[in-house]
Parts: structure tokens; sequence; C-alpha cells
């Protein structure tokens, strides 16, 4: 977690100075409630400084904390209920810190009033709580202004705090893009804050969302994005597609447009994809096609679709001939990675992730490797701020591909480590290997090409054999005919303009785009792997 000030504010009696202590005292930090040290400088209650000297003066007060605020590192601060209402506090303690707004039903706030019998508060007055809802409605703005939200209502203190450091610790990239750019945050238990990510990725309030899922992600994960999508003020619908690469065409997407007009989906309303690397891509060519475009949101929930294919804007569907020759770059407007989910994940399906993100090191992040070839493995690799860590890490090295190359034009390609010969095992035996698997070997394969090739040092072939092993992914070919590889080659060779392209590693973090690799140097390769030599 960064040194960044982690400040709550919100209405009065949503919690804000009981959560705050609580949390600077688990985070071992120093906490600051902007209220009592009012009082301590001005020696006297806040009721007093009303009276005597009027709210003005408060209000100058709170000004010149929140400046003070800004100039630290390390605190918790827990704010009156006014203060962030105005906006050059709100931007002052921004630029320094991640904000949190405590919200809470009325009845609660009316309850814990009475309760805790306070009466130092002056704004809190007039019958029956009128006070407090007049109050609410002038402030909803600038607390709706505010990143995160959180309903304090059904939460006790230790289970507040523990939402808030879950916020504190999450980590926001920005991608730039053609479009602009967009944010993606990644963090345990964000998904319960979809609501808030769109609402700050300027979504409008009252708007549709199409939330699409397969149906194995629905059950497990759509009720708490729709919970915190309706609390955010959208109007969340829940649309499914089959699940299964068959599934994965024309007719599928002709089947979602009709669920979008049912809906009464418009221009103005989202598109999110909530599930895998299938549901994205069918998602977001839909949101790039339907009423000529709305806005797309990914929400990934399989380690693959996290660290590759939520972003860079790629999306589409098969035809019979072939994967994904139907597609249109769709730029989300926002990614929201939520580490959590993938406790549901099957193990295969993390492992396919996992060879991903091992190619990812490959290209562009030795110390990504080194922590993959030596650091925990399994399921808890993945979560917890390690977990995170290791899917930002993963993330970046494609956003700084896809920024130099956004539209796929040359040098992306370096994200196809492995997919040559990978492909070609997918088809050649007949689906026998996962897409992950299948890379897994590609991956071994391309090394191995570049140590026959005099490109790398053998050093780096064991070390990436290794890590492989290590993640219980397959480094040989099952004993498919050389002959069906070769072929299979061939057909992404036509599809390839300019011939059948090799990503060769030649150390750790650097690869090579390559056409001159003879093919009897790859059958070799491909035999030593286990490839079966014709009768
Ligand atoms: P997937 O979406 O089919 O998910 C794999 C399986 O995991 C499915 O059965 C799904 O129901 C299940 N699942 C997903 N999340 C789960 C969860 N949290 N808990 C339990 N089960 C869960 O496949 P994938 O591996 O994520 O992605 C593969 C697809 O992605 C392919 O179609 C491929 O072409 C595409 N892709 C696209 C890009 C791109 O840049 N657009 C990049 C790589 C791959």
């Amino acid at each position: 977690m960064d040194d960044r000030n982690l400040v709550l504010t919100g209405f009065m009696a949503t919690g804000k100075s009981a959560i705050g202590a609580e949390v600077a005292r688990q985070l071992g930090r120093r906490f600051l409630d902007t209220d009592t040290e009012i009082e301590q400088r001005a020696g006297k209650p806040i009721a007093r400084i009303f009276s005597e000297d009027g709210e003005a003066a408060f209000r100058r007060m709170e000004a010149t904390l929140c400046q003070e605020v800004s100039m630290d590192q390390g605190l918790v601060v827990a704010t009156g209920g006014g203060t962030l209402v105005d906006r050059r506090n709100r931007d002052r303690v921004a630029s320094t810190g991640t904000l949190v707004c405590l919200t809470c039903a009325v009845e609660e706030i009316r309850r814990r009033l009475t309760a805790d019998g306070t009466s130092t508060r002056p704004l809190a007055e007039g019958d029956e709580g009128s006070g407090i809802q007049g109050l609410m409605r002038a402030r909803r703005d600038a607390y709706a202004s505010i990143p995160w939200h959180l309903d304090t209502t059904d939460l006790s203190v230790d289970q507040a705090a523990a939402r808030i450091i879950e916020l504190a610790t999450a980590v926001a990239l920005t991608v730039r893009s053609p479009d602009g750019g967009y944010t993606i945050h990644i963090g345990t238990g964000l998904l319960a804050h979809i609501g808030d990510a769109l609402r700050t990725a300027g979504a409008a309030g009252g708007s549709r969302v199409a939330l699409v899922c397969d149906p194995v992600v629905a059950p497990l994960w759509s009720a708490p994005a729709e919970r915190s999508l309706r609390a955010a003020g959208f109007r969340p619908c829940l649309r499914c597609l089959p699940g299964g690469e068959q599934h994965k065409c024309l007719s599928t997407i002709e089947s979602l447009y009709e669920r979008f007009l049912d809906a009464g989906l418009g221009r103005e309303d989202t598109v999110l994809s909530l599930g895998g690397g299938l549901t994205g891509d069918m998602a977001g060519f839909s949101a790039a096609t339907y009423l000529r475009g709305v806005r797309f949101v990914q929400v990934p929930t399989t380690l693959l679709a996290m660290v590759d294919a939520s972003i860079g804007g790629k999306t589409g569907v098969n035809l019979s001939r072939g994967k994904n020759l139907v597609g249109a770059f769709k730029q989300p407007a926002l990614v929201l990675v939520d580490p959590q989910v993938l406790n549901s994940l099957p193990e295969e399906e993390l492992r396919c992730g996992v060879a991903e993100t091992i190619k990812h090191g490959i290209i562009g992040d030795p110390e990504l490797f080194e922590d993959l070839e030596a650091g925990p493995t399994g399921r808890r690799a993945w979560s917890g701020e390690a977990g995170t860590m290791r899917i930002k890490r993963a993330m970046r090295v494609k956003i700084s591909i896809i920024e130099a190359d956004p539209l796929e034009t040359g040098p992306r390609a370096v994200l196809n480590l492995g997919h040559t010969v990978g492909h070609a095992l997918e088809s050649a035996s007949h689906h026998a290997l996962s897409h992950g698997e299948a890379v897994s070997v590609g991956i071994v394969a391309a090394t191995r090409l570049a140590t026959a090739l005099g490109l790398a040092h053998r050093e780096l072939y064991e070390r990436v054999e290794a890590a492989l092993l290590r993640w219980r992914l397959p480094t040989r070919c099952p004993a498919v005919p050389i002959e069906a590889l070769e072929s299979a080659m061939k057909v992404d060779k036509k599809r390839a303009l300019g011939g059948l392209r090799w990503i060769l590693p030649r150390r750790m973090g650097d690869v090579v785009i390559t056409n001159d690799v003879p093919p009897e140097v790859v059958r070799k390769t491909l035999l030593e792997l286990g490839a079966r030599r014709s009768t």
C-alpha cells in the first residue's frame, strides 16, 4: 500500500470518526479527525464556534486543515460532513489522497444521532430530521463526485474498516488509447464498487447497464455487481449469453442485440462484460456495433481475461472457417479487476491465465518472470495485495505494447509469443489441449527455436521450461503428426500478411519478431518436443 492519505468523508453519523480511527489503528497510521482538531485549535466545541464566530469562520478553519492535509502523507483523515462539499477542499485532499464517501440510510442516521445524544451538530437540527434530509439533498452532488462510496448502514465498525482498507489497497492504471484513454482499477473487493467506478468514468445516473455474463459466471458474481450498480443510481439488467467457444459467433451477437432492444438500451447506456475473454470479446463486439456504438466496460473474471483479453480493445467472433475472423477495435471506458472472483475459477482455467502471465514476463518484465519462477504458486499467488501486484505487472506489459501499437499494425505482434505453435497445436490436437496449455508448449517451442538459431542462450530455455512446469503447465507436444502441425501453421500463415511470423525470445524481457526461421529447424524442434514423425 502506498503512502497516500486515506480520507473518509460523508454525512454526519455515517461512522467517519469511529471507522477512521479503526482503519488507522489497523494500518498503524496517524489518525486526524478534522472536527476534533478544529475544536482543539479553537478551544471550544463546534456548536460554540458556530454560535459565537459564525459558520464562515468554521469553514475557513476547515479549508486551512485541508491545505495542511494535502501537504502531508500516510494519514487517515475523517472530515466533517460539510468539509469536502467545497470543491477546492475536495480537489486539495484528492491530489494526495484516496477519498471514500461513507453513506447511510436516513433512518439509521437518525437512530445513531439519537443513540449518542448528539447535541453538538448544529446543522442536524430540524423537525423530525427534516434538517437531515434537506442537508443531504444540498450535499448530494458533492458527495456523488467522490470516487468510492461505502454504505455503512448494516456494517459494524470492523466490517467497514476492512472494506475501506480493501479500497485503499486498490491500484489504478491509466491506458492511453486512440479514443483518449481509460482507467483500470485492480483490487480485492472492487466488484462491490463497480457502480462507483462507472459513475466516475462518466456514465449518467439513471442510465441503463446491460450486464453480459455466461451461465457459469451469472449465478456466481452478477448479484454484487447488480447491487453496486443500483446503489450508484444505475438501472442494471442481466443478459446471459451461452458459454463455450462454439457460441462465439454472429448469431449470438444478433440475439444480444435483440435483448438490448428488449431492455430499451439507448445510445447513452452501457454494455458491461462480466466474464472471461469469451464474454468480453462478444459483449465488446456488440457494444461496438449496437446503435453504432455504446459505452463498453470490462470486468474480467478469468486470469487470462484480466492480464490479456480485457485490455487493448480487440473484440470479435469466430466464423466457421476460423477464430476471431470478424471483429472491431472497441476501447473500454473502464476496466475493473477484482482478484476475489478467481476464487471460483477452476484450476485448469487459472493455469491458462498463468501461461499468459509467464508470457508477459518473458516479453517485457524479467522481475515478474522471476517472481513466477520462484514465488508462491497456485491460487494463493493471485490473492491479497501480492496477487493484485502480480496482475498489475502483467497488465502493464500489455499496456505498454498496445499504447505503442493500438491498432495492431506491427510491434503488438510480440504478444503472440507462443501462439504460432500454440494455435496449430490446438487445432491439430482437436482441442485436446486447452488454449493456455497449447500456448505453454508454444512458448517452449519458440524458446527452443531461439536457442537452435543461436538467438538465445540455453539457460533461457531451461528457465522458461522450469517455470511452466512448476505451474503444472505442459512443455511437450502431444504425439500429433508433424504434418498436421505444419499444415495448421500454414493456415495461420495464409491469414498473416507477409508470411508466418515467429516471436522469439532473446533474453528475459526481450523478444524479436521474425519471418526468417528455416522450416527444417521448426520441424526438428517440434519433433524433439514430442510431435510424431510420419511412418
Ligand atoms: P472463457 O470466457 O470461456 O472462460 C473460461 C471458463 O471459465 C468458462 O467456462 C467460464 O464460464 C468460466 N469462468 C469465467 N470466470 C469464472 C469465474 N470467476 N469462476 C468460475 N468460472 C469462471 O475463456 P477465457 O479463457 O477467459 O478467454 C478465452 C477467450 O478469450 C477466447 O475466445 C479468446 O479468443 C479470447 N481472447 C481475446 C483476447 C483479446 O485481446 N480480445 C485475448 C486473449 C484471448
